[in-house]
């Protein structure tokens, strides 16, 4: 998927979720947030380095904003 965003790592990360609201903002979820707290729910980008990525080898599902994800 391209962007125009600078997402750096997240990018190609497996752990990067899209979300897209209602009004079409699209906002990038980290999944390794939902077990784990030290990671950040939504990255601050461009994440330049991080201990938790992993080379995405499949297309990214993309979800729907919800209000637990706020
Ligand atoms: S694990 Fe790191 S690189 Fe992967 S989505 Fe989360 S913050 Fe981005």
């Amino acid at each position: 998927m391209s962007s125009s965003l600078p997402e750096g790592l997240c990018d190609s990360c497996a752990w990067r979720r899209v979300i897209r609201s209602d009004r079409g903002s699209m906002f990038y979820l980290c999944e390794r947030s939902l077990t784990d707290a030290s990671y950040p729910k939504y990255p601050r980008l461009p994440v330049l380095t991080c201990r938790g990525y992993q080379r995405r080898t499949e297309p990214e599902p993309v979800g729907r904003r919800t209000r637990d994800q706020s």
